[in-house]
């Protein structure tokens, strides 16, 4: 089902179009026929119960995962089909007794140099500028695995966001996040997606959030079951059907 604008025809904009795909794993279906289309600098939500196939589907657009169907990328001015993809994994852990700082993270990712030798002053400034997009300067110094939730997905993003991508997919990124903490994130990629006309897929359990952030939401369960605006998704049969509720959110 298909529900509001984003689901029809897709003009020369389009940044990311997913068409007939589908993925099998060890002879069971996660997903078949999936059809999607996430416009440049929109927002879209995957919902849907654990084990819909909502990571798998984010694997698949990563390249890490065998997939039929065609997923393809067209990026305004390019003639090249190929997209830069920031990627925010769902919540790694970290061992509070780790050592390992945020700067020394940034180091691992960003530079050969290896990390127990100590940042460059110019590396340190590249990190705090990168840093600086999140608002999250003042943890450079810290340890990732003391990080609150909210912190380490600002960390995690920011290093997604070196180099700027054309499109940023976070998996779960609310997850371990208190409400505050997820309003901060939300509201910081709202700013990020306006300032770098970014398009954003993410994929989360906290509904709430979705009339005032997504453009679209998409509800997996192994197929794309409903899509159109948060609002009519939310309320919508299929999403009570899928979440075996007697009434929608909202
Ligand atoms: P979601 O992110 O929506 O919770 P997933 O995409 O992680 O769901 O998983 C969808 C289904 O695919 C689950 O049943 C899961 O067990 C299965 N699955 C995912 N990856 C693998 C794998 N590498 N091997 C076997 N089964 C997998
Ligand atoms: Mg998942």
């Amino acid at each position: 089902m298909n529900i509001g604008m984003h689901g029809g025809a897709c003009g020369h904009s389009c940044c990311l179009r997913i068409e007939n795909m589908s993925v099998k794993i060890g002879g069971d279906s996660i997903l078949s026929g999936v059809n999607l289309h996430v416009h440049c600098g929109q927002m879209i939500a995957l919902i849907g119960p654990n084990g819909a196939g909502k990571s798998t589907l984010i694997k698949a657009i990563l390249g890490q995962q065998e997939y039929d169907g065609i997923i393809s990328f067209s990026v305004p001015g390019q003639r090249k089909r190929k997209a830069v993809i920031g990627y925010v994994p769902q919540s790694p852990t970290f061992d509070p007794g780790d050592p390992l700082t945020v700067a020394d993270l940034f180091a691992c990712c960003m530079s050969r140099r290896p990390a127990f030798l100590g940042l460059s002053r110019s590396m340190r400034n590249k990190v705090l500028s990168c840093l600086e997009r999140v608002h999250g300067e003042n943890l450079i110094d810290k340890r990732v695995g003391t990080l609150s939730g909210g912190e380490l997905q600002r960390v995690l993003l920011a290093l997604a966001l070196e180099p700027i991508p054309n499109i940023l997919i976070l998996d779960e990124p609310l997850s371990g996040v208190d409400v505050e903490g997820m309003e901060t994130l939300m509201d910081m990629l709202d700013e990020l997606r306006k300032s770098y006309d970014l398009s954003i897929l993410m994929t989360t359990h906290d509904f709430h959030m979705l009339p005032r952030y997504a453009d679209t939401v998409a509800l997996i369960d192994h197929r794309v079951v409903c899509e159109g605006t948060p609002e009519a998704v939310l309320q919508s049969e299929e999403f009570c059907r899928v979440f075996n509720r007697k009434g929608g959110i909202l």
